[in-house]
């Protein structure tokens, strides 16, 4: 019998009437053939409110207690899960992270998942029963809880399909699908019908929320299919598989918009073999996740350094920094804290010239001043400040037409 993974995100959760909905699938799925896993997230905006709750009780909480907490709303929603679908006649039984055998390593708040036990979930879909699996959480080898940070339940269930051999796994969250912007902000935006692993790879880890970035990469090397659609109807969503063919001949396939971000700027370091790697050693050890990094001589022997972190890591940055400041001769650290980062993503890139400039000038043409550039093989991203974002985001999402599907945007030269 085929294993069918089943996401259902925090809204497709938030209440009772949803839950029976969702359980309602997961039965549908169990009665056309297959064998159900189901992967929960915490309902509504749980997580939040007990994010909310220990910063009212400490202003930075140690991190273990903080899994520790986060990880109740996610055991909260299978119970719930597994109660509706035994009251509609089913077999159903939930499980924590760490009783089905999630181990992470012990980064708290944002640990990777290193393995999966598949033998009790295996154990129980025999038996005929719907399996329910906390989402977010794991256990590191010391036998504490961990989370997966924030949106961490398309990892785990991306994660579950691989180690259940999968090759199907469904998220159902409040959107239709994957869509070319942020369709809460870019209100033209459009749903793709599909999108490669490294476009959305590349989209999710610049911010485009709809998938947690670690999901794609547990998709692509295992080989699951991934299919985003909407908890409230049945239409077709967006797959998440390997090239997409028609992707190749657009320039660009998706944009994304960051504001949760911070700069730290290292003023006049030593431009000295080994100064970089004495920097980034210090944030690695201090487990800060860095986005763009951008080093510039300004003069024979000396060197400005800027990188990008997300906020929930600036004070730990910026005590790692504080540390090796002296070290490397650095004679001020500036921190920015309203940016934000637009970003275009298309594999179209690799083959096509001309993309830069066009973003360049979208944000040109209204006067928004670009404060950093950052590009890879198939991404371009502007820093600008965050009064400027959305304006920002809007105009560049015009410019490349993805108000329009693919097939109606004009072929580029
Ligand atoms: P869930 O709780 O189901 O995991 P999320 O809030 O994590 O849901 O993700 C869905 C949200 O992601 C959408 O409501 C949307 O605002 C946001 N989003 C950001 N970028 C995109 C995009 N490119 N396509 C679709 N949704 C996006
Ligand atoms: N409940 C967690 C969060 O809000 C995990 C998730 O929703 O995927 O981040
Ligand atoms: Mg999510």
């Amino acid at each position: 019998m085929p294993i069918l993974v089943q996401k259902f995100g925090g809204t497709s959760v938030a209440n009772a009437e949803k839950i029976r909905r969702a359980a309602g699938r997961a039965i549908e799925a169990k009665k056309r053939g297959n064998q159900v896993v189901v992967v929960a997230s915490a309902r509504g905006q749980q997580t939040d409110e007990l994010i909310a709750d220990a910063k009212e009780v400490h202003p930075n909480p140690p991190k273990r207690e903080l899994d520790m907490l986060l990880s109740t709303g996610e055991q909260q929603t299978v119970s719930l899960l597994a109660m509706a679908i035994d009251a509609m006649g089913h077999k159903a039984i939930s499980f924590t992270g760490a009783q089905v055998k999630i181990m992470t390593d012990d980064s708290y708040t944002k640990a990777r998942i290193q393995s999966i036990g598949a033998d009790v979930i295996r154990g129980k879909l025999d038996d005929g029963y719907i399996v329910i699996v906390a989402g977010f959480q794991g256990m590191e080898a010391g036998g504490n809880i961990t989370t997966l940070g924030r949106g961490g339940s398309d990892t785990s269930a991306v994660a579950l399909a691989a180690a259940m051999g999968a090759d199907f796994c469904e998220i159902y969250t409040d959107v239709d699908g994957v869509y070319t912007a942020d369709p809460r902000i870019y209100k033209k935006a459009v749903k793709m019908k599909q999108i490669s692993y490294d476009e959305i790879l590349e989209l999710a880890s610049l911010g485009a929320g709809v998938m947690h970035s670690r999901s794609i990469e547990f998709g692509k090397k295992y080989n699951v299919t991934i299919h985003v659609r909407s908890s409230m109807n049945n239409n077709e969503g967006t797959y998440i598989t390997h090239e997409v063919p028609l992707l190749e001949g657009i320039l660009v396939s998706g944009a994304t918009i960051q504001k949760d971000l911070a700069k730290i700027t290292l003023n006049s370091v030593d431009n000295k073999p080994g100064n970089a790697a004495r920097i980034f050693e210090h944030l690695a050890a201090a487990k800060v996740v860095v986005n763009d990094i951008i080093q510039t001589e300004i003069s024979a022997d000396k060197a400005n350094v800027s990188f990008t972190v997300g906020k929930s890591d600036l004070l730990t940055a910026q005590e790692a920094i504080e540390k090796i400041r002296k070290g490397v001769h650095c004679d001020s650290v500036f921190v920015r804290e309203n940016i934000a980062e637009v970003s275009v993503v298309g594999v179209g890139m690799r083959s096509h010239y001309g993309v830069a400039n066009m973003m360049f000038k979208a944000l040109a043409d209204l006067k928004i001043n670009i404060e950093a550039i950052t590009t890879s093989e198939i991404r371009i991203s502007c820093l600008v400040d965050i009064k400027d974002a959305i304006k920002a985001y809007e105009t560049v999402c015009d410019a490349f037409e993805l108000d329009k599907t693919v097939e109606k945007r004009n072929q580029p030269k």
